[in-house]
């Protein structure tokens, strides 16, 4: 017989029909007669109810199975007494694939905490929690391919290992196949002419460098690959290894660059409303509790649906980082409370608090920043005539607040070489990003979008670490 997947089953599975159906136990209850088991594939939220009898299926079989455990079930689909669900099923035989000890098995069908729940990520996307969050991300997968290609971009893959180490996005992780206990050493310093690759070579913090090559020649392109940060910044918003969405588009300048990432990410978002409904009640419900349990001043000023609709319906504000610091300084986030991090002035970062507020308070929209000073800002992108500033733009959402950092390119190969050498970065490492300056050079810009940010405001996940199946952290990369 052909097995059937529940969601396949919930939505159009006819009463008196004989199915065969393999998944996993979430709860088993009952009488002595007759037990009640709701099965989970995880191809839906939902569970099948699995009626078993004691005049069809052995009390031997009943007795292995458990919370957690592995079952292939055979039998008639009825019109179902409980609320909610379409159809159930009427075991005729049951078949026990792999059993799960009630006494070992961790994920009892109980409330867990995330914490937990991290430490036993092998299991955790048998939860509903994750098995939706999974599903949503799936869907933006897709959805991202989905408006890139029928846009006319199209996918490159650039390197993971890369040997420039310039693009100054953070702390790089080495990749080399030396003896650590052992490195060779000329004049003092380690022989990286004897590495792998006869060079220093680390895993890539973007793919943005080799994307701009690809883009000065096929014209719009986007790369959706992993990154990597050694970065020690033990935040809800931050991984270490992180899938990143970078399209570089050629003869774009930033407010086309500004335009298409607003763009994107309100057709993203509005895909997950109208595809992931019984997912997005379900993490919406959940996150609701969650934030009944927090202080006032912490919990989120939105439900989910509330800010999938507040960046899928509203206009981004656009706003230079000038007037941004001006609106700052004369502001408080709230009557009692200053800011944690005070605005030092003008050439200052924001900080996220400070980002959240202009979204939050401040406008009450998602918000675009845009010409940044130069000195907080990385060497590659376009100096304004003031020489102060750069075409640089960071797009801020409510309750994480920076999703999106972009910019123009400087395409100028003097000015390039010039903000090289203020920030004493060498041309013989990037001779090949110099050389697309000096060959049929032309405006372009682009962006970095951070798919687990992207991940976590579609699912209102609190910490990013739950976005990801298997989170690398610092000090943490079990599984
Ligand atoms: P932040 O200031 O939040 O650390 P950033 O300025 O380092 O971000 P960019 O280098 O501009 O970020 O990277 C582009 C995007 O990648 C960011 O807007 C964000 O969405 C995402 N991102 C950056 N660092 C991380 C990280 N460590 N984990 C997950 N996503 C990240
Ligand atoms: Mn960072």
């Amino acid at each position: 017989m052909k097995r059937s997947e529940i969601k396949a089953l919930l939505a159009a599975g006819k009463v008196g029909e004989t199915v065969l159906v393999k998944a996993w136990v979430r709860t088993k209850r009952g009488s002595k007669n007759v037990n009640f088991i709701a099965l989970n594939d995880g191809s839906c939220l939902q569970n099948l109810q699995v009626v078993a009898d004691l005049k069809s299926i052995s009390e031997e079989i009943l007795q292995r199975i458990h919370t957690g455990a592995c079952i292939a079930v055979e039998g008639k689909l009825a019109e179902s007494q409980g609320s909610g669900q379409s159809v159930e099923l009427l075991a005729n035989k049951i078949d026990v694939l792999g059993e799960a000890h009630p006494d070992e098995y961790p994920l009892q069908p109980k409330k867990h905490s995330m914490e937990f729940l991290r430490e036993i990520a092998h299991l955790r996307f048998r939860t509903n929690t994750f098995s939706a969050v999974n599903r949503i991300r799936h869907h933006l997968i897709f959805a991202v391919h989905d408006y890139f290609n029928s846009r006319g971009f199209l996918n490159i893959h650039t390197p993971i290992i890369t040997g420039s180490d310039a693009e100054g996005a953070g702390e790089t992780f080495k990749v080399t196949n030396f003896d650590l206990k052992n490195v060779p050493v000329k004049d003092g310093e380690v022989d990286f002419s004897e590495d792998f690759f006869g060079k220093e070579t680390n895993l890539t913090v973007s793919g943005q460098l080799e994307g701009e090559l690809a883009a000065m020649a096929m014209g719009k392109i986007y790369t959706f690959g992993p990154t990597f940060r050694a970065e020690n910044s033990n935040t809800s918003r931050h991984l270490a290894e992180f899938w990143m969405i970078e399209p570089e588009v050629a003869f774009a300048d930033l407010d086309e660059n500004m335009d298409l990432s607003e763009d994107l990410l309100r057709t993203l978002l509005k895909s997950v409303l109208e595809n992931c409904a019984d997912d997005l009640e379900f993490l919406s419900k959940r996150r609701e509790d969650e934030e009944k349990n927090k202080k006032q001043e912490d919990r989120s000023p939105m439900s989910l649906l509330e800010q999938l609709k507040f960046v899928a319906e509203n206009e981004f504000k656009r706003v230079s980082y000038t007037e941004a610091i001006d609106i700052l300084r004369n502001s408080k986030p709230n009557k009692k409370k200053k800011f944690n991090y005070l605005i030092e002035g003008w050439g200052a970062d924001l900080q996220s608090e400070h980002e959240r507020f202009l979204v939050e308070k401040h406008f009450k929209q998602p918000v675009i920043l845009y010409d940044y000073p130069k000195d907080i800002k990385a060497f590659y992108m376009r100096l304004n005539e003031d020489g102060k500033t750069v075409r640089a733009m960071d797009v801020l959402f409510p309750g994480i607040g920076e999703i999106v950092g972009g910019s123009q390119r400087e395409e100028r190969l003097e000015e390039l070489k010039g903000r090289m050498a203020e920030m004493n970065i060498p041309e013989e490492e990037l001779w090949w990003y110099l050389d697309l300056r000096k060959f049929g050079t032309a405006p372009h810009a682009g962006f970095g979008l951070g798919f687990e940010r992207l991940v976590q405001f579609a699912t209102g996940m609190g910490n990013i670490r739950d976005v990801i199946p298997f989170p690398r952290t610092p000090k943490n990369a079990e599984f």
